[in-house]
């Protein structure tokens, strides 16, 4: 195939649009392959939709490959379903709801474990009938938070999502491993740098989960992995063993405060008042997500300490430092968590604090007089994370613990490194949960009904495309991979004589009659702005037509490299094939 860039519908631009944080975005909107069209939602402009398909294809051949079986739901769905699994209120703001003409809720798919489970339901029935692995590639909608770095984190993007149905447990094992062993397929064919990850399952439920991350500083994951085993983790999913409950002795009661549900100032000031803090507030005092170093009088341990009411005030650092003695009082820094990702990003609020995204409540007994409580019922942890002196923690249920560069590996061996990833892919062993929401049967061969075990498996497609030009980048531009690439060859006319043009027409048509799909860069446009434009849309083998065409020569060039060579016309077809 021949494109032809004097027809095709491409701008490149010198200038790096003002919203790019990353290079994979800075390079995908100056190179033309993708336009902004509304906050996370990005139009594939002719290049980028190649390299999208290119991704596609090579995430439908491995499914095909291990018996997975292509089929397609609808974005547009109705509430039941999420409303049976209890993930219609689970998903929070992040799901995109509407209303239809006639007053009816529905949602934008974010993924489609209940319309699968229930498909299956439908169709089969027999324990003979199963296993099977089913999965589409989709356009899903998450309303996030913060929609981020071109198509790194969209609000619609492309996924494949994979659902496999089993019998027992042996068999979900079974389909897991044929997923794993698929994404490291997958991701090699791709040329990624990636780790496979233990992971959290999130609001998908269920238990054993894998992450796959690509390895990049602008990637949102910290993992962090053993310098003595093969044990990688998400932080979000590393469990520190905790030491023995060791309650303090001879709190006085009134250190427990209980305050409303909603934070407010007053609450906070209140709270402080009342703390026998041996001074007294007001609501200018107060603090805004500011992370505290602090030490009780007689207390070995320093304590890490976020405190802070929401809002907008400016945080007094003086005022703090003096307000919480007799403490003694250090900052650490105020708020920068990007930099520092192992500090738990939250504040002490009424009862709950934020962090990581889990909510925990603060266990008044950890820091005497600066820690209240509400309800139980309203946490999802019961945790004390929120402060490092580690063997202060409640009886017997402390779920998760900071982990540090350094700290010694949870299966012993080594010590801990952390970096960053971009989760590229995700593998849950859902086990029952929505088999059960639906009843998803088959009928064994006692007649008996035997619950179905699941397992869910994505791969963020659109987010590929981005993920593999974070990877694959130099300051000119973008450098694909052959397998992802929009197209084996550009081959470059330099000059302005007929007869050049004319061997580069033959040049062209010879590599598109073998197979090699070449963009053409048959424009009146300058030498330097042809090459520019090479380097920045990053084809892996870039061919120049020129002067040395009188010589029977043309240039060859990889574009990973930068090597060049010449090459005798007659050969270059065989060259580049
Ligand atoms: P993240 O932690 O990045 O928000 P997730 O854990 O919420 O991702 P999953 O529910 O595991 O995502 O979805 C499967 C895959 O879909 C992810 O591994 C990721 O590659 C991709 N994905 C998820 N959210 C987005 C998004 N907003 N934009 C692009 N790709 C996404
Ligand atoms: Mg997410
Ligand atoms: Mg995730
Ligand atoms: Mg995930």
């Amino acid at each position: 195939m021949i494109t032809r860039m004097s027809s095709l519908f491409l701008r490149t631009l010198r200038e790096d649009p003002a919203d790019a944080e990353v290079p994979s975005h800075r390079l995908l909107v100056r190179a033309g392959y993708v336009r902004r069209a509304a906050p996370g939602g990005y139009s594939w402009l002719p290049l980028g939709l190649r390299v999208l398909r290119n991704i596609e294809r090579v995430v439908r051949e491995e499914m095909d490959a291990i018996g997975a079986q292509e089929i397609q739901f609808p974005a547009l769905l109705p509430k039941e379903p999420y409303e049976a699994t209890g993930r219609w209120s689970e998903y929070g703001d992040t799901l995109f709801r509407l209303k239809d003409r006639k007053g009816a809720d529905y949602l934008l798919g974010p993924t489609h474990e209940e319309l699968f489970t229930l498909t299956v339901k439908g169709e089969y029935s027999s324990y003979k009938d199963y296993p099977v692995m089913l999965y589409q590639v989709q356009t899903k909608y998450r309303d996030e938070a913060r929609p981020r770095a071109g198509v790194l984190r969209g609000r619609e993007f492309v996924m494949k999502d994979s659902y496999s149905f089993d019998l027992d447990d042996e068999g979900l094992e079974a389909s897991y491993q044929k997923h794993r062993a698929a994404y490291i397929k997958i991701f090699d064919r791709l040329g990624l740098d990636y780790v496979i990850v233990a992971a959290t399952s999130g609001a998908m439920g269920g238990s054993a989960s894998e992450e796959f991350l690509a390895v990049a500083e602008s990637g949102e994951d910290t993992y962090v992995r053993s310098t003595g085993s093969d044990f990688a983790a998400n932080v979000e999913a590393v469990v520190t063993p905790v030491p023995p409950a060791r309650p303090i002795e001879g709190l006085p009661e009134a250190q427990v405060h209980h305050t409303p549900d909603t934070p407010t100032i007053d609450t906070l000031v209140d709270f402080l008042n009342g703390a026998g803090l041996g001074r007294e507030f007001t609501a200018a005092d107060t603090l805004k997500n500011v992370l505290v170093k602090t030490r009780m009088p007689g207390q070995k341990e320093w304590t890490l300490l976020a405190v802070g009411v929401p809002g907008d005030r400016e945080v007094d650092m003086k005022r703090l430092e003096a307000s919480l003695e007799p403490a003694e009082v250090a900052l650490l820094e105020e708020a920068d968590f990007a930099a520092n990702p192992f500090l738990v990003k939250g504040y002490i609020g009424p009862g709950a604090l934020q962090a990581n995204g889990v909510r925990y409540l603060v266990d008044p007994r950890i820091v005497p007089g600066t820690a209240w409580v509400t309800g139980a019922d309203k946490a999802d942890h019961h945790v004390v994370d929120l402060v490092c002196g580690r063997d202060f923690t409640p009886d017997g249920t402390v779920e998760a613990a900071e982990v540090r560069e350094g700290d010694a590996s949870p299966d012993g061996a080594g010590t801990l490194v952390a970096a960053r990833g971009i989760e590229i892919g995700h593998i849950f062993q859902l086990g029952r949960k929505y088999a059960d929401a639906f009843e998803l049967d088959a009928l064994g061969p006692d007649s008996k009904p035997v619950r179905i075990t699941m397992g869910s498996y994505g791969i963020g497609v659109s987010r590929l495309v981005a993920a593999i030009a974070e990877q694959h980048h130099d300051e000119l531009g973008l450098v694909w991979p052959r397998s992802v690439s929009p197209a084996d060859v550009h081959l470059v006319v330099a000059g302005k004589d007929d007869s050049v043009f004319e061997g580069g027409e033959r040049i062209a048509g010879e590599l598109s009659r073998r197979g090699v799909s070449v963009l053409f860069d048959d424009r009146k446009a300058s030498p330097g702005v042809k090459f520019a434009d090479a380097e920045l849309i990053g084809v892996p083998t870039i061919v120049v037509v020129g002067k040395g065409l009188a010589n029977g020569v043309v240039e060859v060039k990889d574009r990973a490299t930068g090597e060049r060579s010449e090459i005798p016309v007659d050969a270059v077809v065989d060259h580049v094939t």
